[in-house]
């Protein structure tokens, strides 16, 4: 079985066409999805669709959080919020309702998925140092667990004494090492490279594989602008960031 963990979309449908093209060439069974399906790029729709169709186990992101309900947001940046109340006006009932209901946390298999962080998935906190990760191994219980938010691809490692963390393009999963691995994000990522990211879990080899693909995102930002969607979202995924 070899899965495919996507995180972060964020309506990039050029993006997301690429990595399923990818994770089929590269013989993928199963697909995935981390959160955050929509929220900052033109598509939200046709991303959902993609997932929703393909029936891929999703959970709740920040933005499809946002994006499903009617929380305030004054407290927002502005190109943010610009976007969150835009993609609210693309979606219908049905799909804001489908986002609704999407869960926090989840087991596939024998991982576990979640957007955020493990210790407290609503809160929305960020994973980058080994402090971070640390506090969502105490609530890990597989020996895997994957998540997105921060579209920076990081992968912590917990042996017996202590938490390493950093870049990673490869690694193979060992016995008695716990592994909190973020796939980094297909639609917008901010690791300065801009190509889009997901993961490969084999789970027969057990290895764990980073994947970078180029796409057109000069065809997405041209849709952004033609929506009226803040212009910095367009010029952010030239530089990945
Ligand atoms: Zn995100």
């Amino acid at each position: 079985m070899k899965y495919a963990l996507i995180a972060d979309i964020h309506a990039n449908l050029e993006a997301l066409e690429v990595v399923l093209e990818d994770a089929q060439k590269n013989n993928c069974t199963h697909y995935v999805c981390l959160g955050d399906v929509v929220g900052y790029n033109p598509n939200p729709r046709e991303c959902m669709k993609i997932v929703r169709d393909m029936e891929m186990p999703c959970i709740m992101g920040n933005h499809d959080e946002y994006c499903a309900g009617d929380i305030d947001l004054s407290g927002f940046n502005p190109h943010a919020s610009h976007a969150i109340t835009w993609t609210r006006d693309q979606l219908i009932d049905e799909e804001r309702d489908w986002l609704k209901r999407l869960k926090y946390l989840r087991m596939i298999a024998n991982f576990t998925i979640v957007h955020a962080t493990l210790d407290a998935p609503k809160r929305w906190g960020y994973v980058m140092s080994k402090l971070d990760a640390a506090a969502s191994f105490t609530y890990q219980n597989t020996g895997v667990c994957f998540f997105g938010h921060t579209h920076v691809p990081l992968a912590f490692v917990r042996d017996s004494s202590s938490v390493t963390g950093g870049k990673y393009d490869m690694l193979t999963v060992e016995k008695g090492k716990k592994y909190f691995i973020n796939v980094g994000s297909v639609g917008q990522p901010r690791d300065g490279d801009p190509r889009a990211a997901y993961v490969i879990y084999d789970l027969k080899a057990g290895t764990i594989e980073l994947r970078r693909l180029e796409y057109d995102f000069e065809k997405t930002q041209a849709k952004i602008l033609e929506a009226g969607l803040p212009e910095r979202l367009a010029n952010r995924l030239a530089l990945g960031k």
